[in-house]
């Protein structure tokens, strides 16, 4: 088949024809189980009928309306996020790398108001992900997304991940944000300490800096609360989400407090599609569903579940040498023999019936849907066991 897309990507040797739940069928008709949720977006699996339903109901009533106008979905949306996280506040989005956009925008205008202009260096983390905007590639601590692209903006700086004593010697009167990721996913699903993230807060409030948490791959009930930092104790002043927030229609949001918000004054921000009813209708009737406690319940019990699995599969085949992670966003850390595999492996797997993902060199990620049966999690694991074994073979 020709491919008429430009070639940033390498697609799969398949195509995705239809989906329900954790089951997705290729244009042959072969069927595969879903463990890699779109990378983390299908939080409900596919074509949930609630959401079928809210979606096809907003779609017979209204789909946009542009910025000069709220509507129903997004105050319902909205409201829904504030009564259920720290904020008072939320900016609409499309994408994860426009609601970091967002967040790092209102970070330098909070403190360019409050403090003028030296007050603008941002700190972020090695290895860190926020987007492929020029912006997020320069802030997330991955040189080979950015350096292609330079010149890149500027006052920025990168401290290694779980570093306390290093953030401490970055932060200072000049920081406006320090930005990190509870549980930094592209690049290895590695959960960050309370130390650094307790350390990052308390720096923050005594340098009048905004502590800004990417949360758009560990938001929406992906580790067992519907936001990550509350298996912390702490809260920021600015949080990003996207991915599961639509559950597969493009939405983001970025939610803050009182306090920082008035910095987005009238005309200082904006998004044609941010807002959108029709993915605004879709996001609320998914979070309605995320946030019980028995779905946030169900992804505690099949994470320990599919946690327990990988170690298993990694004493038979000695291939993990640890699986890391929380509720259903795992990672299965690859021994020194399979250093940099990961994605011959997920080929491996998808060979043989099941989509996982890479998370770097070293890492296969596990993001299925938070709807994960048991009869899905036996079948998947299956057949990435008969995967490896084959793979370590061959
Ligand atoms: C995926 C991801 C992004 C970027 O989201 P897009 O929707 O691809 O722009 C940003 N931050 C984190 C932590 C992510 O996992």
């Amino acid at each position: 088949m020709h491919n008429y897309l430009t070639p940033n990507f390498s697609f799969a040797p398949m195509l995705p024809e239809k989906a329900s739940g954790s089951r997705v069928w290729d244009t042959d008709g072969k069927e595969y189980i879903d463990l890699a949720g779109g990378i983390a977006v299908n939080a409900l699996g596919h074509c949930h009928p609630e959401l079928v339903e809210a979606l096809a109901l907003q779609a017979g009533r209204l789909w946009h309306i542009s910025n000069y106008y709220t509507s129903r979905p997004a105050q319902n949306l909205a409201r829904q996020l504030v009564e259920n996280s720290f904020a008072d506040k939320v900016f609409f989005a499309n994408s994860g790398a426009e609601a970091n956009e967002a967040a790092l925008k209102l970070a330098r205008k909070f403190a360019r108001e409050h403090d003028g202009g030296h007050k603008h260096e941002i700190v972020a983390c090695v290895n860190a992900f926020h987007g492929r905007t020029l912006f997020t590639v320069s802030v997330g601590g991955q040189p080979k997304y950015s350096r292609d692209f330079a010149p890149l903006p500027q006052g920025i700086s990168h401290i290694p991940f779980n570093d306390s004593e290093a953030l401490k010697q970055a932060v200072s009167e000049r920081t406006c944000a320090v930005i990190i990721e509870p549980i930094q996913g592209e690049s290895g699903v590695l959960p960050a300490t309370q130390e650094f993230l307790s350390t990052a807060r308390e720096l923050c409030n005594r340098f009048q800096a905004a502590f800004i948490l990417d949360e758009v791959q560990t938001g929406i009930g992906r580790t067992a609360k519907l936001f990550a930092y509350e298996h912390y104790g702490i809260v920021p002043d600015i949080l990003t989400s996207a991915k599961a927030l639509g559950c597969g229609i493009p939405i983001a949001a970025m939610l803050t407090t009182d306090r920082f918000a008035p910095a987005f004054s009238p005309g200082s921000h904006g998004s044609t599609f941010g807002g959108n009813p029709l993915a605004c209708a879709v996001a609320d009737r998914a979070l309605s569903i995320i946030r019980q406690p028995e779905t946030l319940a169900h992804v505690a019990e099949q994470g320990g579940r599919l946690a327990q699995q990988l170690q298993e599969i990694g004493r038979d085949t000695g291939m993990f040498q640890e699986v890391r992670g929380k509720g259903l966003l795992l990672g299965a850390v690859l021994t020194s023999r399979y250093e940099g595999r990961a994605a011959d492996m997920v080929q491996a797997a998808l060979k043989h019936g099941v989509m996982i993902l890479a998370a770097g060199g070293n890492v296969l990620r596990f993001a299925p849907s938070l709807l994960l049966n048991d009869e899905d999690l036996q079948e998947g694991m299956h057949r990435l066991r008969q995967a490896l074994m084959i793979f370590q073979a061959a």
